[in-house]
């Protein structure tokens, strides 16, 4: 007989990240497909549907399915309201597209959210109640995890942790807000610093790295010479890490977090950033909340989301 296991699925505005997963967290397969962004998703659910075989061979049964998707999801209703990178698929029922397709109970989540849980039910946060997981890349994602429960607010959009402004006059975010902390530090924020501090200021490695600026910077070009001690790298990081620390600051005096977890892209500079932003913390939130909490990378990488959405299928499909 054929054994339980979880489709789990990340939608991203370039690809789709499918897993299968076993009711513990474990991955079984992974696997990857180009997001179809301008035909919807109907035609995404076709090419999932028709990668499940491989992905579950004969020994697994696909018992339920998880989707996390980037932007504003209304998983109740199971329906996508608005997402940047996917125009195509805004106000759509992905719920109702993807039970169709692939004929097994679907729940939808927002993929920061998917990954929050992910984090906190077998990666950094195992263990814990409270838990705050930030995806840094382009955007800046977030979940929040309180006494066992992912937050979710009135309405679903609780955790958009990437949008709280941090400075009333900062710069604009994609938004519509202004000094968003995706501002300060997502990935375009970090570039346009650094190439910014380079025309007026000596970054060799980097400028090296960079060609003087033939070459586009790039965030990892960032993290090797600031690995190698370009001034130019460390005062963009540090920035990075004093913003950073300021709103986890904040976060840590709402939410009383026991486990702050960093993953994405940008984490790859955690260990640089990690003494800066514990100094922040704990010198701008309340002492015994910022004594109790631990700041540390995401240790489920590029599986979190699948992860996580899988086993929000598995506590929902109860
Ligand atoms: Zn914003």
């Amino acid at each position: 007989m054929k054994k339980n296991a979880y489709l789990g699925i990340d939608i991203g505005g370039t690809n789709i990240k499918i897993a299968a997963v076993e009711p513990s967290g474990r991955v079984l397969t992974r696997g990857i497909i180009e997001t179809p962004a301008g035909k919807g998703p109907t035609a995404a659910f076709d090419r999932i549907r028709r990668a499940v075989p491989t992905l579950f061979g004969d020994q697994w049964r696909v018992a339920a399915a998880g989707v996390g998707c980037a932007g504003l999801v209304d998983s109740r209703k199971g329906r996508l309201l608005t997402s940047p990178n996917l125009p195509a698929w805004n106000q759509t029922p992905l719920r109702r597209i993807a039970v169709k397709a692939l004929g097994v109970q679907t729940y939808v989540e927002n993929d920061a959210n998917a990954a929050a849980y992910g984090e906190y039910k077998c990666g950094a946060g195992e263990g814990y109640e409270n838990v705050i997981c930030i995806t840094l890349g382009t955007g800046v994602g977030g979940g929040i995890v309180s006494g066992g429960k992912l937050l979710k607010g009135a309405s679903d959009f609780a955790g958009e942790i990437g949008h709280m402004s941090i400075s009333v006059e900062g710069p604009l975010c994609k938004c519509g807000n202004r000094g968003c902390l995706e501002a300060y530090i997502g990935k375009n924020a970090l570039v346009r610093s650094a190439r910014e501090k380079l025309k007026f200021k000596k970054g060799k490695v980097l400028g090296n790295l960079s060609e003087r600026g033939k070459r586009e910077l790039t965030p990892r070009m960032i993290f090797q010479a600031a690995r190698q001690g370009d001034r130019v790298a460390k005062e963009v990081l540090n920035e990075a890490a004093d913003y950073l620390g300021s709103a986890l600051a904040s976060l840590v005096n709402i939410f009383n977090p026991e486990i702050i977890a960093i993953g994405g892209g940008i984490s790859g500079a955690f260990d640089l950033m990690k003494p800066r932003i514990e100094k922040k913390v704990r010198s701008r939130a309340f002492d015994a909340p910022a004594a109790m909490v631990r700041i540390t990378k995401a240790v489920l990488g590029n599986d979190a989301s699948t992860v996580g959405a899988a086993l929000i299928a598995k506590e929902s499909a109860k």
